[in-house]
């Protein structure tokens, strides 16, 4: 579903990755680990192009994200994203906020899109919120509507850039039981997230970021319980 080979981007002067090379299968949740400023962040956002890589290959479905005859919007629409602040459109109610990318976007009718849109927010447990703007709505409820409106574009792989990280602590659990059935469904997933719990009912694999680089990966088991690195170590002894 994605390959990355030897991915490296610079800001300016910066090398933020050196060499990122990773395989996601089908289906497949990844979840990422690290410091802060390692990269987490960046990489994500290399694999839908919302930054370019500075040097070599994303392929998404086997399509490269660099060859000038990929259609940039089309992958975007394949490869859905949820951030840490949300980003919902303030002054559009939740519906709006859901509707417009398939109505503007995909040319979607507006009474499916709504339909659709409707029956997402079931699914994350916000149908009566529809109308609601994204300023009444707690931040556990704001990422929810964010989740459902990446899911209206039916996208092929989701990525999550620490979507419970803003949240107070009892808002985690309502952020992550959506996710978890998203994965539990089939969904293709990269998730940035120290939620261990998270990732080890769901996760297929477990990857180390420091410093622009995979440092190492593996199990949720064998990253949590036995990590080999000294820098996995170091780091998980200080967020455990
Ligand atoms: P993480 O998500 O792991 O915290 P990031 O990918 O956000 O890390 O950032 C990695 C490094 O890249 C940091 O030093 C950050 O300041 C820098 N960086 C990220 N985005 C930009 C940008 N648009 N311009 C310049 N520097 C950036
Ligand atoms: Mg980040």
């Amino acid at each position: 579903m994605i390959e990355v080979r030897d991915l490296y981007k610079n800001f300016g002067h910066l090398e933020v990755l050196k060499g990122i090379n990773n395989k996601v299968e089908k289906g497949e949740v990844v979840v990422v680990i690290g410091p802060s400023g390692s990269g987490k962040s960046t990489f994500l956002r290399c694999l839908n192009l919302l930054e370019e890589p500075t040097r070599g290959e994303v392929y998404i479905e086997g399509k490269n994200l660099m060859d000038p005859r990929t259609n940039v919007n089309q992958l975007r629409q394949d490869v859905g994203m949820v951030f840490q602040h949300f980003n919902l459109f303030p002054h559009k109610r939740v519906i709006e906020n859901i509707t417009l990318a398939p109505i503007k976007v995909k040319g979607e009718n507006p009474k499916e899109a709504y339909e659709k849109a409707m029956q997402l927010l079931n699914r994350v447990g916000l149908a009566d919120k529809a109308n609601s703007f994204p300023s009444q709505l707690s931040g556990g409820q704001k990422q929810r509507v964010a989740i459902a409106r990446a899911l209206a574009m039916n996208p092929k792989i989701m990525l999550f850039d620490e979507p419970t990280s803003a949240l107070d602590p009892e808002m985690i659990k309502e952020v992550l039981d959506v996710m978890k059935d998203l994965a539990r469904e089939g969904m293709t997933m990269v998730v940035v997230t120290h939620e261990m719990g998270f990732a080890r009912e769901v996760g297929d694999r477990v990857i180390f970021m420091d410093e622009g680089k995979i440092l190492e990966e593996g199990s949720p088991d064998e990253i949590y319980n036995r990590p080999q690195n000294p820098r996995t170590k170091d780091f998980l002894s200080k967020i455990l």
